[in-house]
């Protein structure tokens, strides 16, 4: 569910029509629905009552300042990867407390970050990262709290890009050999164990990869706790997929349910790092049509936004609905067309064979489902400014991220002292 509809034949963010926005900061640029974000988080929470559960918004899904303040009020912690976004979930005023440090590859200065700020959590990935945060906690003066990420090994039956359960996937320590380093990391003077984390995927559309995985995990608990090992904390991960092209995905409800059967008695605190499906269906990406362009065999709608301001078709062959911004008249002929942004390359392809009625230069399309990894994945390529991100809330609108500037780019460049 979100909140972009057409109304009096227009499509409207909240009950404000996108073509207003386009007007104030011209196109292609983000839209956001607050009330469809906070919907997301309110559902997805509720799916986990009767559970002691936290919620960390997966910030790296969608990282604007406003998406995660917007979250914070709500009661969301923050799942961050890098210490960038450990920055933005503090200025974002996420508390301490509820945040937690992922990723396979954090440096000597970002454990520092981390442990200075006093952070819920780190979760530790290899045997490597714990010899390293022991090393720079004691040399701090503090101790790490600190969950091992497991490989449960389990398929997610997801993008292969985007399978991160598998044994020959980078992340976690291999299951079979936890019982092994979660006894050496309870030997080290500045760790402080505080349990396991998983996250097998992304975008998953089916709930038994979640079941086997949490079985798998409830087994290694037991086993950790028959050899004397107090388990404070679970942390679940994310991925749970949301519908892009309107085929069916289980709802958080069916989600909780999952975890209520594998580990609603396992009496042990839970979290929970969930981002696309929080803030996917709350974004749009929109775009003006800059030609419609015929070949022999097939009509291009050319449109204004490309492949560095939305990854997700390019890199996952991801299928996003397109809608026209102006509502299609009942009984309007439909044409198929390909949807094509303007740069070199013929991976900036939105939409192939796309039925939408027919399309002149000037029109706006709405890309959906592009609230989670489109603003945060974009580039300059092609030096092509990163593109404003707006919010909506009822019948106002916010900038919340400018339109970059190419002067800015120019500024990050120099010229090297033997040219003159
Ligand atoms: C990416 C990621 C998430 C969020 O995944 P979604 O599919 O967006 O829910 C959660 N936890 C970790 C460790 C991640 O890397």
């Amino acid at each position: 569910m979100d909140h972009f509809n057409y109304k009096d034949g227009a499509l409207t963010a909240e009950d404000v029509p996108l073509e207003t926005i386009a007007e104030t900061v011209e196109t292609p640029f983000y839209c956001y629905s607050q009330a469809t974000i906070e919907r997301h988080y309110q559902v997805f929470s509720e799916a986990l009552t009767g559970l002691s559960a936290t919620v960390c918004y997966a910030v790296k899904a969608n990282s604007n300042l406003a998406v995660i303040r917007v979250l914070a009020d709500m009661g969301a912690g923050a799942d961050v990867v890098s210490s960038g976004e450990l920055t933005r979930a503090l200025a974002a005023c996420v508390p301490a407390d509820k945040i937690i440090f992922s990723g396979v590859g954090k440096t000597r200065e970002e454990l520092s970050h981390a442990l200075q700020e006093n952070i819920l959590q780190i979760n530790v990935e290899s045997e490597p990262e714990l010899a390293l945060l022991d090393e720079v906690a004691g040399s701090l003066g503090l101790q790490a709290s600190v969950a091992l990420r497991i490989n449960p090994d389990v398929d997610a039956n997801t993008h292969d890009k985007i399978a991160t359960g598998r044994q020959e996937d980078k992340f976690g320590i291999e299951w079979t050999r936890v019982h092994e380093v979660y006894a050496r990391a309870s030997q080290l003077p500045h760790i402080n164990m505080v349990g396991l984390a998983i996250h097998i995927g992304s975008q998953l559309t089916d709930l038994d990869p979640f079941r086997n995985a949490f079985i798998r995990l409830r087994d290694i608990v037991a086993i950790l706790k028959a050899d004397g090992h107090e388990i404070l904390r679970l942390d679940l991960g994310g991925g749970l997929g949301i519908p892009y092209d309107g085929s069916p995905t289980p709802t958080p409800s069916e989600y909780g349910r999952v975890v209520l059967e594998t580990l609603g008695d396992i009496g042990i605190d839970l979290v929970f790092e969930p981002g696309r499906v929080i803030v996917g269906n709350a974004g749009l990406l929109v775009t003006r049509a800059v030609f419609v362009k015929e070949s022999a065999t097939r009509r291009f709608v050319i449109t204004d936004a490309a492949m560095n301001d939305l990854m997700r078709p390019t890199l996952y062959d991801a299928k996003h609905d397109i809608q026209p911004v102006k509502e299609p008249q009942n009984g309007v002929n439909m044409e198929n067309v390909d949807i094509v942004g303007p740069v070199c390359e013929t991976g900036d392809t939105f939409a192939t064979n796309y039925a939408l009625p027919s399309m002149e230069a000037g029109d706006l399309l709405a890309i959906r489902t592009a609230g989670a990894y489109g603003a945060v994945m974009a580039s300059t390529y092609n030096s092509r400014p990163l593109v404003p991100e707006v919010l909506v809330k009822e019948d106002r609108f916010s900038i919340i991220r400018e339109r970059m500037t190419v002067d800015t780019m120019l500024e990050y460049e120099n010229l090297p002292n033997w040219i003159k």
